[in-house]
């Protein structure tokens, strides 16, 4: 079992259900290996720092290798209370995986852990820098549905146009991780929130205006 499986997360009152030792919570005891009940958080699941700047190969490497060693065959004959937490573990595991490796959903899971509300109703607001342009889409995409095909080149535009400002969007959150990871704070959250709803927007307005043209 390598190292990093067995690296320890400080826990008081914690000990192992199997040996009793105390000296440092981790999934697999460090001194019996036996499996311990799985954390729900999903960095610490994964024995990763809590950053939101995360390399893909390294959370993906960390996943295989986890899955490795909570599969189901390596426990049919461990006792009951194991082969339970292995299931725990893969379950939670999965989310995990499934939710960090994607930036906008990572993203979205710190927000709530730190306690911001991530409600669907803020991204009907529209950023008042695209007022105009949402605007004359708007009157583009009601020429496009009454059946006016004039509307046509003015929507492919606008689709490059909007396609193009969901890239920025992904740029412009990337910097805003790198920033909270250099010095965690609630500004630079608040921040992020907002980047998150301005490109869930945008991604709807694309989404509309290729529904339009197909
Ligand atoms: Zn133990």
């Amino acid at each position: 079992m390598s190292e990093d499986l067995l690296s320890t997360i400080p826990s008081a009152g914690w000990a192992c259900w199997k040996c009793g030792q105390h000296e440092g919570h981790s999934l697999f005891c460090t001194s019996c290996h036996a499996l311990q009940e799985p954390v729900s958080d999903y960095y610490s699941l994964l024995g990763i720092p809590k950053k939101l700047n995360l390399s893909q190969d390294e959370l993906q490497a960390r996943f295989y290798e986890l899955s490795r060693h909570l599969h189901p065959d390596l426990f049919t004959r461990k006792p009951e209370r194991e082969r339970q937490y292995a299931l725990e573990a893969s379950s939670i595991l999965n989310d995990a995986y499934r939710t960090l490796r994607d930036p906008v959903k990572r993203a979205n899971y710190v927000l709530k852990q730190e306690g911001f509300d991530i409600g669907e109703q803020r991204s009907k607001d529209v950023p008042p820098e695209l007022l105009e342009e949402v605007f004359e889409l708007n009157m583009a995409l009601e020429e496009m549905r009454g059946g006016d095909d004039s509307a046509r080149p003015q929507l492919e535009s606008a689709r490059q146009n909007f396609t193009q400002m969901l890239a920025d969007s992904d740029a412009q959150l990337q910097q805003l991780f790198e920033a909270y990871d250099a010095a965690p704070n609630r500004d630079s959250l608040s921040a992020i929130r907002a980047a998150l709803n301005r490109r869930k927007y945008i991604q709807n307005l694309v989404g509309e205006v290729e529904r339009a043209l197909a």
